[in-house]
């Protein structure tokens, strides 16, 4: 049983921890655990089993259950841009030699089923699938052994972005970080559940196939992003990291045939064996 974890809406309003083996999903604090993630990113080992146990015997949350951020207070929410070699070929960036690093706000969170909404004045709202790391233990100066062990898990990201605000200056951080434009979700799973080395990675607007690659596209690997940022900053439990998107983006189409998200439409991004992110434009 792969037991994914997440993050929910009580009645109460409350933010509480649930888990998932893909078809039933309890409340982990209902039935008397009281572990927070400080001890479920330090202490996984031993919880998986009583998560099991849980899953078995618990009641499923009944209903819909309404889903918060599968990160609720990262610390830092670091972004790679340009890392699938399909991407780098259809933008005008370059191709730089170092992972190229961005960073969005805690404003930017966003929830699986959470509305995103274009800031007044822009109008090119894109979409970006990206794995998303989630940092588990205290790292620095780690080698990539040391930071793929710094890793607890992985969860599907939409890096939307307005692009007219993005190209505004040379500093891409207005168009990346505007309220609500890092959705990430629905759960967690972790890393020692899943080879994140070769899934598929997809986005659909409205139910079409817009993006369709594969984490084997990465140029840097995930064990490698989190070994650089290491050598320069100490990254902490809850820290996240989106990785970078596939081809298929809005803004590599051919100026002429680009239609910017627009009010209304449905944005999927599925990553084989962790879930599918599903945001409305609002
Ligand atoms: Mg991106």
């Amino acid at each position: 049983m792969t037991v994914k974890l997440l993050n929910f809406y009580a009645a109460d309003g409350t933010v509480q921890i649930g888990a998932s083996d893909g078809t039933k999903t309890v409340d982990v604090s209902a039935v008397g655990y009281s572990w927070g993630w400080p001890e479920i990113f330090s202490d996984w080992e031993r919880i998986v089993p009583q998560l099991e146990n849980i899953l078995k015997h618990a009641k499923p949350l009944a209903g819909n259950i309404r889903l918060a951020p599968a990160v609720t207070a990262p610390g830092k929410i670091l972004c790679v841009g340009l890392n699938y070699a399909s991407h780098r070929a259809e933008v005008p960036f370059g191709a730089p030699k170092y992972p190229a690093l961005f960073s969005k706000f805690n404003n930017a969170l966003n929830a699986a089923g959470g509305e995103v909404r274009l800031p007044a004045g822009a109008r090119e709202l894109d979409y970006e699938a990206e794995l998303v790391v989630v940092i588990g233990k205290r790292v620095k100066g780690a080698s990539e052994e040391e930071a793929a062990a710094a890793i607890f898990g992985y969860t599907v990201g939409n890096d939307f972005t307005a692009r007219d605000l993005q190209r505004r200056t040379s500093q891409w951080l207005l168009g990346k970080t505007p309220d609500g434009f890092a959705p990430i979700g629905p759960s967690i799973v972790p890393a020692a559940a899943l080879d994140a080395a070769n899934l598929a990675i997809q986005t659909f607007v409205n139910g079409e196939l817009r993006q369709d690659g594969t984490t084997a596209d990465m140029i840097f690997s995930p064990a490698a992003i989190v070994s650089y940022i290491s050598k320069c900053m100490t990254l902490e439990p809850g820290d996240i990291i989106f990785t970078g998107t596939p081809h298929g983006v809005i803004f590599g189409m051919p100026e002429k045939e680009r239609r910017w998200l627009k009010a209304g439409d449905e944005v999927v991004v599925k990553i084989e064996g962790i879930g599918e992110l599903r945001n409305v434009i609002a």
